[in-house]
């Protein structure tokens, strides 16, 4: 067997593993120097496997240095301290549904089976393309054959008076939810900015918790990009009887305090007492190091279908891609672009094709699922509203065919839905029924989909 190369750096060099046994403490944290040691190397004319390095280790980098594992020397950097884990089950941590050991996706145990060498609190400064080298903001050194970036977004922080001030926060990340936690302990007043899905969700979640709510949004309705207005109503009525209070149309001014936050001043001179304030006003793709290595960025870094981007070395999947002019904000596509990358540079034919847009979330307790054109010039709306029950439902058709819907409430039926507007299908016959799902339709109408 060849001897191990002396590592240039303290970087973990290919093929080496974090220990099965690295030190994870209760809260899923890997030690910043988790202890590594090579693995044995392939020999013969595979000596040397090809050095991957994945940059991002949220869910499309985790995956995706998952599915390059066996066949390639694969390296996870990763910026944040912890194990990989479920981005999208902060809410649920928030909420105290899930604890943090229920959210890492990938075990100390489970990447070492996978023979994934993973550097959490690493966060790359620079790619050198032509020497094929990263530089690590610690000044270290790590040489890669395919490069993938997977460094999804930033949450976008509202330039304000007083938004740097202590008791402010993003809703991004681990450390960012244990800081609201350790915040919720004291109870008190919080101020959500931003009634989207996270904003909300952070809302419902700090109310569980115990603290007062308020959640201003700078439009006249929640959720504006899934919801219609009837929709977004029975939504703040469900929030309204959980105690959280809701200011629309609301335009921030200024985040009061001095040393720690006190309030959030709306431009109507109103002030809002608050201990925390969160922010959760949008994404931005991380394109930084991508921009500063040169490859070409559009809003994210753009790819072919094969996820490859303007230097065929170098691969960008997840929210900081962007393929066919469109960046993702959900984890389906970024996992499913992760999966085509991987597969690609491990020498298969693999295209990733954008799914018809169709969002599945769960806000305080309701179903809300949206597909396809939900409003649009021509179309005709069929609507199943029942205001008491807490249900909405709204399809939209063009030319008899379903082209797109809402679900508020119960969305049980949304894959059928779905298949419906794949199909594109003459719904004649089936419109009377169409709110009440597959159970009401006739037979005849079925069978004809088979
Ligand atoms: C609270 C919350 C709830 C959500 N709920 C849902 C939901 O219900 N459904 C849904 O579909 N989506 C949801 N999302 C969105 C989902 O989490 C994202 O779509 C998904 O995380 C995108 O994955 P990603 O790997 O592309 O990016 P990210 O998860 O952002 O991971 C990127 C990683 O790269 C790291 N990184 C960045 N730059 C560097 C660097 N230079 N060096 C090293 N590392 C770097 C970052 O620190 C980060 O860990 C939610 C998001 C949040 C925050």
């Amino acid at each position: 067997m060849d001897p191990a190369p002396l590592p240039r750096t303290n970087a973990p060099e290919p093929g080496a593993r974090v220990e099965a046994g690295a030190r994870v403490e209760a809260g899923a944290r890997v030690e910043a120097c988790a202890r590594v040691e090579a693995c044995a190397r392939p020999t013969g004319p595979d000596a040397r496997a090809m050095r991957v390095v994945v940059v991002g280790a949220g869910p499309a980098g985790a995956r995706c240095a998952e599915m390059l594992g066996a066949g390639s020397a694969v390296t996870l950097i990763g910026a944040e301290p912890s194990l990989p884990y479920n981005r999208v089950a902060l809410s649920k941590l928030l909420a105290g549904d899930v604890d943090e050991a229920d959210l890492v996706t990938h075990g100390a145990a489970r990447l070492a089976a996978l023979r994934v060498a993973y550097r959490p609190a690493t966060r790359i400064a620079s790619i050198d393309r032509e020497a094929r080298i990263l530089r690590t903001d610690a000044g270290d050194d790590v040489s890669y054959d395919r490069l993938v970036l997977a460094l999804g977004s930033q949450a976008f922080r509202l330039n304000l008076p007083g938004a740097s001030l202590p008791g402010v926060s993003m809703y991004r990340t681990l450390d960012e939810v244990r800081a609201m936690l350790a915040a919720a302990e004291l109870g008190g007043d919080a101020v959500v900015i931003g009634g989207g899905l996270l904003g909300l969700e952070a809302a419902y979640g700090l109310a569980l918790r115990g603290m007062r709510v308020t959640v201003v949004h700078a439009v006249d309705r929640l959720m504006e990009r899934q919801l219609d207005m009837p929709a977004a109503m029975l939504l703040a009525r469900r929030l309204a009887r959980q105690g959280i209070a809701l200011v629309l149309s609301g335009s921030t001014e200024a985040i009061e305090g001095t040393g720690c936050v006190t309030g959030v001043r709306l431009t109507d001179a109103s002030v809002i007492p608050a201990s925390l304030v969160v922010m959760a006003v949008g994404i931005r793709p991380e394109v930084t190091l991508a921009r500063e290595a040169g490859l070409d960025i559009g809003r994210g870094v753009k790819v072919d279908d094969a996820m490859r981007t303007s230097d065929p070395a170098i691969w960008a999947v997840g929210e900081c891609a962007e393929h066919d002019g469109q960046c993702c904000g959900l984890v389906a596509p970024a996992l499913a672009q992760a999966e085509i990358a991987a597969r690609v540079i491990g020498g298969e034919d693999a295209s990733y094709v954008a799914a018809a847009d169709a969002t599945a979330l769960k806000v305080a307790g309701a179903g809300v699922w949206s597909a396809g054109q939900t409003e649009g010039l021509g179309a005709e709306t069929i609507v199943y509203h029942d205001p008491d029950g807490e249900e909405y439902r709204k399809f939209v058709l063009f030319d008899g065919r379903l082209v797109g819907a809402m679900l508020y409430g119960e969305t049980r039926d949304a894959p059928w839905y779905q298949s419906l507007i794949g199909q594109g299908r003459e719904l004649t016959g089936l419109r009377g029924t169409l709110p009440f799902g597959p159970a009401f339709a006739t037979p005849e109408f079925m069978e004809a989909a088979e």
